[in-house]
């Protein structure tokens, strides 16, 4: 029986006349296009785009080289290494992020006991020399420091849902 339906559904072209009526509802329906990039779509507060390493307001990196950042990353993207400072304090002297390699699943910003390394809103960025995957401590606060204000501002929106 279904055998013969399916004969009839496809000598009477129905599949394809459905199609044509569902194109044709939509035809003098408002577009839904955006003239990207001079216009974009609302993002959440909680995009995760590039990384950034985030300072004090005093000027001290945020990050203590406690490593959980490289232990939860499932793409293994992140490599630190660190060493004591004369104060007693332990801070990063590598900290890098392999691009091609993560997922931007945000475990990274998860685990971090001091709201260090956190993703933005930037994802419009590209590569044209090998190696630039690679985004480097200097780098990571570099973009920290350059959107520190709008960081902080997107965690305060969101902190009320953690
Ligand atoms: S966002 Fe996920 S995959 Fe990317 S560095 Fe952080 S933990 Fe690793
Ligand atoms: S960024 Fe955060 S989680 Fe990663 S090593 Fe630094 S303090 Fe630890």
């Amino acid at each position: 029986m279904t055998r013969i339906v399916s004969y009839f559904k496809s000598l009477l072209l129905i599949e394809l006349a459905q199609g044509l009526m569902l194109t044709g509802r939509y035809l003098f329906r408002p577009k839904y296009t955006l003239m990207y990039p001079m216009e974009k779509t609302p993002q959440s507060p909680r995009f995760r785009g590039l990384h950034a390493l985030r300072r004090y307001a005093n000027g001290e990196e945020r990050c203590i080289a406690c490593k959980l950042c490289e232990a939860v990353c499932p793409a293994l993207a992140i490599t630190i290494d660190s060493e004591q400072r004369s104060d007693g304090t332990r801070r990063t002297t590598r900290y890098d992020i392999d691009l091609f390699k993560c997922i931007f699943c945000g475990f990274c910003e998860e685990s971090c006991p001091v709201d260090s390394i956190v993703e933005t809103h930037l994802h419009e960025y590209h590569f044209d020399k090998r190696g630039q995957n690679i985004v480097t401590k200097p780098q990571l606060l570099a973009i920290g420091d350059r959107l520190e204000a709008e960081i902080a501002a997107r965690r305060a929106a969101d902190a009320p849902y953690r």
